[in-house]
Protein backbone atom coordinates (compact mmCIF):
# COMPACT_ATOMS: atom_id res chain seq x y z
CA UNK A 1 0.00 0.00 0.00
CA UNK A 2 1.13 3.55 -0.82
CA UNK A 3 -0.07 7.18 -0.81
CA UNK A 4 1.24 10.19 -2.85
CA UNK A 5 1.81 12.64 -0.05
CA UNK A 6 4.89 14.78 -0.69
CA UNK A 7 5.04 18.59 1.08
CA UNK A 8 5.26 21.30 -1.08
CA UNK A 9 3.44 22.43 -4.87
CA UNK A 10 1.35 20.04 -6.50
CA UNK A 11 1.24 16.78 -5.10
CA UNK A 12 3.10 13.98 -6.67
CA UNK A 13 0.35 11.50 -7.15
CA UNK A 14 1.03 8.08 -8.67
CA UNK A 15 -2.02 7.24 -9.53
CA UNK A 16 -2.18 7.68 -13.14
CA UNK A 17 1.89 7.52 -13.61
CA UNK A 18 2.77 5.01 -16.78
CA UNK A 19 5.29 2.33 -16.11
CA UNK A 20 6.59 -0.52 -18.66
CA UNK A 21 5.43 -3.87 -18.16
CA UNK A 22 9.05 -5.13 -17.56
CA UNK A 23 12.34 -2.98 -17.51
CA UNK A 24 16.06 -3.61 -16.71
CA UNK A 25 17.31 -1.32 -13.64
CA UNK A 26 20.32 -2.75 -13.80
CA UNK A 27 23.10 -5.50 -14.32
CA UNK A 28 21.15 -7.62 -11.81
CA UNK A 29 17.56 -6.54 -11.64
CA UNK A 30 14.95 -6.78 -13.79
CA UNK A 31 11.22 -5.61 -12.89
CA UNK A 32 7.65 -6.81 -13.82
CA UNK A 33 4.73 -4.75 -12.93
CA UNK A 34 2.02 -6.36 -10.89
CA UNK A 35 -0.77 -5.32 -13.01
CA UNK A 36 -2.53 -3.95 -10.30
CA UNK A 37 -2.51 -0.15 -11.04
CA UNK A 38 -4.68 1.83 -7.76
CA UNK A 39 -4.67 5.10 -5.36
CA UNK A 40 -2.72 2.89 -3.27
CA UNK A 41 -0.58 1.12 -5.44
CA UNK A 42 -0.22 3.83 -8.24
CA UNK A 43 1.18 2.04 -10.96
CA UNK A 44 0.85 -1.50 -9.55
CA UNK A 45 3.29 -3.30 -7.33
CA UNK A 46 6.89 -3.46 -8.89
CA UNK A 47 7.97 -7.44 -9.02
CA UNK A 48 11.84 -7.96 -9.48
CA UNK A 49 13.19 -10.52 -11.16
CA UNK A 50 17.36 -11.11 -9.86
CA UNK A 51 20.63 -12.44 -10.20
CA UNK A 52 22.21 -13.40 -13.69
CA UNK A 53 21.99 -16.59 -14.49
CA UNK A 54 19.03 -19.03 -15.81
CA UNK A 55 17.38 -19.27 -12.34
CA UNK A 56 16.78 -15.86 -10.74
CA UNK A 57 15.16 -15.06 -7.49
CA UNK A 58 11.58 -13.22 -7.73
CA UNK A 59 10.91 -10.68 -5.29
CA UNK A 60 7.17 -10.17 -4.69
CA UNK A 61 4.31 -11.17 -6.73
CA UNK A 62 1.54 -8.30 -7.15
CA UNK A 63 -1.98 -9.23 -6.03
CA UNK A 64 -2.46 -11.93 -7.85
CA UNK A 65 -4.23 -10.99 -11.36
CA UNK A 66 -4.27 -13.22 -13.95
CA UNK A 67 -2.76 -10.03 -16.40
CA UNK A 68 0.34 -10.52 -14.59
CA UNK A 69 1.44 -14.15 -14.99
CA UNK A 70 2.02 -13.22 -19.14
CA UNK A 71 3.70 -10.42 -18.25
CA UNK A 72 5.92 -12.19 -15.46
CA UNK A 73 6.82 -14.70 -18.35
CA UNK A 74 7.58 -12.35 -21.23
CA UNK A 75 9.57 -10.43 -18.41
CA UNK A 76 11.18 -13.62 -17.51
CA UNK A 77 12.36 -14.02 -21.18
CA UNK A 78 14.14 -10.88 -21.42
CA UNK A 79 16.04 -11.61 -18.19
CA UNK A 80 17.24 -14.96 -19.54
CA UNK A 81 15.76 -16.39 -17.06
CA UNK A 82 14.19 -20.06 -17.51
CA UNK A 83 12.90 -20.47 -14.34
CA UNK A 84 12.31 -19.23 -10.77
CA UNK A 85 14.73 -20.21 -8.09
CA UNK A 86 12.68 -19.08 -5.38
CA UNK A 87 9.48 -16.25 -4.27
CA UNK A 88 10.93 -14.04 -1.21
CA UNK A 89 8.46 -11.62 -0.32
CA UNK A 90 9.03 -8.62 1.43
CA UNK A 91 5.51 -8.26 3.91
CA UNK A 92 2.81 -9.66 3.76
CA UNK A 93 0.19 -7.79 2.21
CA UNK A 94 -1.73 -8.26 -0.06
CA UNK A 95 -0.44 -6.29 -2.86
CA UNK A 96 3.09 -8.48 -2.22
CA UNK A 97 1.85 -11.83 -1.46
CA UNK A 98 -1.43 -12.16 -3.67
CA UNK A 99 0.18 -13.58 -6.34
CA UNK A 100 2.14 -16.52 -5.15
CA UNK A 101 -0.66 -19.06 -5.36
CA UNK A 102 -1.31 -18.30 -9.02
CA UNK A 103 2.66 -18.59 -10.13
CA UNK A 104 2.91 -22.16 -7.80
CA UNK A 105 -0.16 -23.01 -10.06
CA UNK A 106 1.06 -21.71 -13.44
CA UNK A 107 4.85 -22.72 -12.46
CA UNK A 108 4.68 -25.53 -10.35
CA UNK A 109 6.31 -25.45 -6.79
CA UNK A 110 8.87 -23.34 -5.37
CA UNK A 111 10.32 -22.51 -2.50
CA UNK A 112 8.40 -19.43 -1.22
CA UNK A 113 10.22 -17.14 2.24
CA UNK A 114 9.10 -14.36 4.29
CA UNK A 115 9.26 -12.89 7.71
CA UNK A 116 6.60 -15.12 9.36
CA UNK A 117 3.48 -12.79 10.91
CA UNK A 118 0.18 -15.13 11.98
CA UNK A 119 -2.56 -12.42 11.21
CA UNK A 120 -0.93 -12.08 7.54
CA UNK A 121 -0.31 -15.18 6.65
CA UNK A 122 -3.08 -17.29 7.72
CA UNK A 123 -5.10 -16.60 4.85
CA UNK A 124 -2.45 -18.42 2.69
CA UNK A 125 -2.28 -22.34 1.78
CA UNK A 126 1.10 -22.65 0.66
CA UNK A 127 4.30 -23.12 2.68
CA UNK A 128 6.16 -20.47 3.49
CA UNK A 129 9.78 -20.46 5.25
CA UNK A 130 10.57 -18.08 7.82
CA UNK A 131 13.20 -15.36 7.19
CA UNK A 132 14.91 -13.34 9.56
CA UNK A 133 16.66 -9.77 10.01
CA UNK A 134 20.51 -10.41 8.75
CA UNK A 135 19.32 -13.35 6.30
CA UNK A 136 21.44 -13.79 3.44
CA UNK A 137 19.65 -15.26 0.25
CA UNK A 138 21.64 -16.30 -2.84
CA UNK A 139 21.44 -16.95 -6.81
CA UNK A 140 23.88 -16.64 -9.38
CA UNK A 141 25.36 -13.82 -9.40
CA UNK A 142 23.75 -11.77 -6.50
CA UNK A 143 23.06 -11.79 -3.00
CA UNK A 144 20.28 -10.27 -0.66
CA UNK A 145 20.79 -9.43 3.01
CA UNK A 146 17.36 -9.35 4.47
CA UNK A 147 16.51 -5.74 6.46
CA UNK A 148 13.99 -6.16 9.23
CA UNK A 149 12.25 -2.58 8.97
CA UNK A 150 8.90 -2.51 10.52
CA UNK A 151 6.32 0.05 10.74
CA UNK A 152 4.38 0.17 7.84
CA UNK A 153 4.23 -3.59 8.42
CA UNK A 154 5.07 -5.94 11.40
CA UNK A 155 7.03 -8.24 9.04
CA UNK A 156 8.25 -6.03 7.11
CA UNK A 157 11.94 -6.59 5.47
CA UNK A 158 14.01 -4.48 3.50
CA UNK A 159 16.70 -6.28 1.06
CA UNK A 160 20.42 -5.59 0.41
CA UNK A 161 21.67 -5.91 -3.11
CA UNK A 162 25.48 -6.92 -2.25
CA UNK A 163 27.08 -6.47 -5.19
CA UNK A 164 25.48 -2.99 -6.06
CA UNK A 165 24.58 -1.22 -2.86
CA UNK A 166 21.17 -1.02 -4.03
CA UNK A 167 18.73 -2.14 -1.71
CA UNK A 168 14.77 -3.55 -2.16
CA UNK A 169 12.64 -1.44 0.08
CA UNK A 170 9.51 -2.89 -0.09
CA UNK A 171 7.01 -0.29 0.75
CA UNK A 172 8.82 1.29 3.45
CA UNK A 173 10.29 3.59 0.42
CA UNK A 174 8.72 4.44 -2.91
CA UNK A 175 9.74 5.81 -5.84
CA UNK A 176 6.93 8.80 -5.72
CA UNK A 177 5.11 10.36 -2.73
CA UNK A 178 5.43 8.29 1.18
CA UNK A 179 4.12 5.23 2.38
CA UNK A 180 1.17 4.84 4.57
CA UNK A 181 1.21 4.09 7.97
CA UNK A 182 -1.36 1.98 8.67
CA UNK A 183 -2.91 3.19 11.98
CA UNK A 184 -4.05 -0.23 13.07
CA UNK A 185 -1.24 -2.22 12.05
CA UNK A 186 1.60 -0.06 11.83
CA UNK A 187 4.03 2.07 14.06
CA UNK A 188 5.44 5.07 12.87
CA UNK A 189 7.73 5.30 15.58
CA UNK A 190 9.36 2.05 14.54
CA UNK A 191 9.42 3.17 10.42
CA UNK A 192 11.38 6.09 11.33
CA UNK A 193 13.79 3.95 13.04
CA UNK A 194 13.39 1.57 10.03
CA UNK A 195 14.25 4.24 8.01
CA UNK A 196 17.37 5.25 9.83
CA UNK A 197 18.30 1.67 9.45
CA UNK A 198 18.47 2.07 5.78
CA UNK A 199 19.84 5.37 6.23
CA UNK A 200 22.90 3.48 7.71
CA UNK A 201 23.20 1.12 4.77
CA UNK A 202 24.00 4.16 1.97
CA UNK A 203 21.67 3.01 -0.08
CA UNK A 204 23.33 3.65 -3.75
CA UNK A 205 19.55 2.77 -5.84
CA UNK A 206 16.80 1.75 -4.46
CA UNK A 207 14.19 -0.24 -5.88
CA UNK A 208 10.42 0.13 -4.74
CA UNK A 209 7.87 -1.56 -4.74
CA UNK A 210 6.09 0.98 -6.46
CA UNK A 211 6.86 4.14 -8.82
CA UNK A 212 10.22 4.63 -10.38
CA UNK A 213 13.97 3.83 -9.61
CA UNK A 214 15.22 6.03 -7.38
CA UNK A 215 18.89 6.83 -8.27
CA UNK A 216 20.06 8.75 -5.32
CA UNK A 217 19.10 6.32 -2.35
CA UNK A 218 20.23 7.89 0.73
CA UNK A 219 19.40 11.44 -0.38
CA UNK A 220 15.45 9.94 -0.96
CA UNK A 221 15.74 8.30 2.87
CA UNK A 222 16.54 11.27 4.55
CA UNK A 223 14.17 12.97 1.95
CA UNK A 224 11.41 10.49 3.91
CA UNK A 225 12.96 10.94 7.57
CA UNK A 226 12.72 14.54 6.83
CA UNK A 227 9.03 14.99 5.73
CA UNK A 228 7.86 12.44 8.49
CA UNK A 229 9.50 15.19 11.29
CA UNK A 230 7.62 18.46 8.68
CA UNK A 231 3.96 16.71 9.18
CA UNK A 232 5.03 16.10 12.89
CA UNK A 233 5.44 19.85 13.40
CA UNK A 234 2.23 20.63 11.01
CA UNK A 235 0.29 18.46 13.70
CA UNK A 236 1.54 19.61 16.46
CA UNK A 237 0.89 23.61 14.74
CA UNK A 238 -1.90 22.22 13.98
CA UNK A 239 -3.23 21.41 17.59
CA UNK A 240 -2.26 24.86 18.39
CA UNK A 241 -4.53 26.43 16.67
CA UNK A 242 -7.37 24.50 17.73
CA UNK A 243 -7.81 21.74 15.28
CA UNK A 244 -8.47 18.51 18.21
CA UNK A 245 -9.55 16.23 15.72
CA UNK A 246 -8.38 14.11 12.86
CA UNK A 247 -10.64 15.48 10.24
CA UNK A 248 -10.21 18.71 10.83
CA UNK A 249 -6.59 18.42 11.13
CA UNK A 250 -6.59 17.13 7.76
CA UNK A 251 -8.20 19.40 6.32
CA UNK A 252 -5.96 21.87 7.38
CA UNK A 253 -2.30 19.86 6.37
CA UNK A 254 -3.53 17.99 3.38
CA UNK A 255 -5.56 21.01 2.19
CA UNK A 256 -3.62 21.20 -1.23
CA UNK A 257 -4.82 17.24 -1.62
CA UNK A 258 -7.64 15.63 -3.59
CA UNK A 259 -10.37 14.56 -1.12
CA UNK A 260 -10.39 11.06 -1.99
CA UNK A 261 -6.62 10.75 -0.22
CA UNK A 262 -8.59 12.08 3.12
CA UNK A 263 -9.10 8.76 4.50
CA UNK A 264 -4.99 7.46 4.01
CA UNK A 265 -4.26 11.13 5.30
CA UNK A 266 -6.59 10.51 8.46
CA UNK A 267 -4.43 7.21 8.80
CA UNK A 268 -1.47 9.07 8.99
CA UNK A 269 -2.21 11.76 11.21
CA UNK A 270 -3.17 9.19 13.55
CA UNK A 271 -0.61 7.06 13.46
CA UNK A 272 1.45 10.73 14.14
CA UNK A 273 -0.59 11.41 17.35
CA UNK A 274 -0.36 7.66 18.51
CA UNK A 275 3.42 8.50 18.52
CA UNK A 276 3.54 11.86 19.92
CA UNK A 277 0.74 10.29 22.52
CA UNK A 278 4.02 7.45 23.21
CA UNK A 279 6.26 9.90 23.70
CA UNK A 280 4.01 11.76 26.03
CA UNK A 281 3.55 14.89 23.86
CA UNK A 282 -0.08 14.71 23.48
CA UNK A 283 -3.07 13.66 25.29
CA UNK A 284 -6.17 12.40 24.15
CA UNK A 285 -10.76 12.04 25.38
CA UNK A 286 -12.82 10.17 23.75
CA UNK A 287 -15.70 11.84 22.61
CA UNK A 288 -19.05 10.54 22.67
CA UNK A 289 -20.94 13.23 20.40
CA UNK A 290 -18.64 12.20 17.61
CA UNK A 291 -17.38 9.01 18.46
CA UNK A 292 -14.02 10.01 18.46
CA UNK A 293 -11.05 11.45 20.28
CA UNK A 294 -10.14 14.89 21.02
CA UNK A 295 -6.58 15.51 21.05
CA UNK A 296 -4.50 18.28 23.12
CA UNK A 297 -0.99 18.89 23.52
CA UNK A 298 0.46 18.36 27.11
ZN1 LIG B 1 2.43 -2.80 2.18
Amino acid sequence: MARSDAGGGSPPVMLGMQMPDFDRWSSRVVTALGQNPSAFTGPGTNTYLVGTGEEKILIDTGDGRPDYLPVLESAMEFAGCSRLQEIVLTHGHPDHIGGVQSILDRMGPLRVRKMPNAAFDAPYDFAMEPLEDGCIIETEGATLRGIHTPGHAPDHLCFLLEEEGGVFTGDNVLGVGTTIIPAETGDLGDYLASLEKLLDLTPTKIFPAHGPLVEEGSAKVQEYLDHRLEREAQIVRALETGADQVPAMVKIIYAAYPESLYAAAGQSVTSHLLKLEREGRVARQPDPATESDRWQLV
